[in-house]
């Protein structure tokens, strides 16, 4: 039923068309003016923010660009062969970032399992099938990882039903290299965290018919790291798609060697039977995910730099303004390569715990959200943030600041 109020909604949008068509033909024949699209947020009342924070999956990664969500759009209205787009897009996406081949994962957990799933299985359809039951099977089962790089990820490793075998030291490793061991992982944000670099890594297992992986998820930028690795000679590379590169927040890729890739898609949609059938990356996402990485390459980063270097100035002065506030700017060299603030406070002359702030952020209008540290100490980013936001966040958090001055 439409009622009075609708309808006159209706006219007044289609003056003409909507009249003598029907609303249903005037739509069809593309001809009826656009209709104001959704708004889900303000529907079902879910919260949006500023994020000032970073590139969280509990805030939804980073926001796609306006060419990924216009690809997702137009994917959309066909149908292809999934295996045909991932090929296709993989072969791009290999180019352009010298690997052998490279295909579109669902994040970069996922590329860390199907590429182990690859190794070990390798074209084997029986092997395909049984994972992640290795015993009986005459699959490798162990995966060397340093201690310092054994953080929550290595999980995307065990699900293929291998075992972690933590080492410190290089003898260590050569020790602990048998015939069950399947691959030598690394963990590129940590890697200050272990004894044995990337080179070393590579050499050794190289030296021992080992292949190697490393996971650089949120590693870039700088840009070159997304082919640095691939160079190095890792023979697996997997990084995140929806955090810097602004890709769909659950696409990722893995990229190395064509054998190794040819048997990671083995274990993916279409195929099912597989440990990665719950894995599944739509057309739309694949092709998004080779726009976004198209785009991320060939951008002016020095510029994006200097706009996240800017936005923070602009921070850095409004909270600096406040007697008793200090802020101090890093970049992070592992992971989150981005300017970063600091602040903090003394509590002495500033009387507000951080989080106190922090929720106060959160319930202001609009809302925003930053990173509480511990002791009156918060971080910031401002490379997530919308042309112009830098402005709001850094009022609010004088506001805050100063209505704490004791
Ligand atoms: C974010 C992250 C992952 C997971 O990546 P998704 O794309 O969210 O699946 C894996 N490893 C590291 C180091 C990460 O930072």
């Amino acid at each position: 039923m439409i009622n009075r109020r609708d309808l006159i909604k209706h006219l007044s949008a289609v003056p003409l068309l909507g009249g003598f068509l029907g609303q249903n033909n005037a739509e069809a024949a593309g001809m009826l003016a656009k209709v104001p699209a959704r708004n889900l947020a303000k529907e079902l009342g879910i919260r949006t923010f500023i994020n000032a924070a970073g590139t969280y999956t509990m805030m939804t990664g980073s926001l796609m660009h306006e060419e990924v969500m216009e690809t997702i759009q137009g994917a959309s209205k066909d149908f292809m062969m999934l295996d045909e787009v991932q090929t296709k897009v993989g072969e791009k996406i290999a180019a352009l970032t010298h690997a052998e081949s490279a295909v579109v994962t669902a994040g970069c957990f996922s590329a860390l399992t199907l590429g182990l799933a690859g190794v070990l299985t390798g074209m084997d359809q029986k092997k395909v099938e049984a994972l992640p039951h290795l015993e009986g099977t005459g699959m490798k089962s162990e995966v060397i990882i340093q201690k310092g790089h054994n953080i929550g990820y290595s999980h995307a490793l065990t699900n293929t039903g291998c075992k972690i075998i933590e080492i410190e030291t290089v003898e260590e490793l050569q020790k602990v290299i048998t015939e069950k061991t399947a691959l030598m992982w690394f963990l590129h944000i940590q890697s200050d965290k272990g004894q044995i670099n990337h080179q070393q890594w590579v050499e050794i297992a190289k030296k021992n018919g080992i292949p190697t992986m490393i996971d650089m998820a949120a590693d870039v930028p700088p840009v070159e790291n997304l082919w640095k690795f691939n160079d190095m000679g890792f023979d697996l590379v997997c990084v995140s798609g929806g955090k810097a590169m602004r890709g769909p927040q659950s696409a990722g890729i893995l990229m190395g060697k064509k054998h190794l890739i040819d048997a990671a898609r083995l274990s993916m949609p279409p195929r099912g039977s597989t440990i990665g059938r719950g894995m599944k990356v739509n057309k739309e996402e694949i092709l998004g995910m080779y726009v976004a990485l198209d785009k991320f390459v060939k951008m002016d980063h020095k510029k994006e730099w200097k706009i996240w270097e800017d936005r923070a100035a602009t921070i850095t002065n409004a909270a600096k303004s406040v007697a008793g506030v200090e802020v101090e700017k890093f970049v992070p060299e592992l992971g989150n390569h981005t300017p970063t603030l600091r602040i903090s406070w003394d509590a002495t002359k500033v009387a507000l715990p951080v989080k106190v702030l922090h929720q106060n952020l959160r319930d202001g209008n609009p809302s925003i959200e930053i990173m509480p540290g511990e002791n009156n100490t918060l971080t910031i980013t401002t490379w997530m943030l919308k042309p112009g936001e830098e402005k709001i966040v850094a009022a609010r958090l004088k506001e805050e600041l100063s209505k704490a001055v004791v």
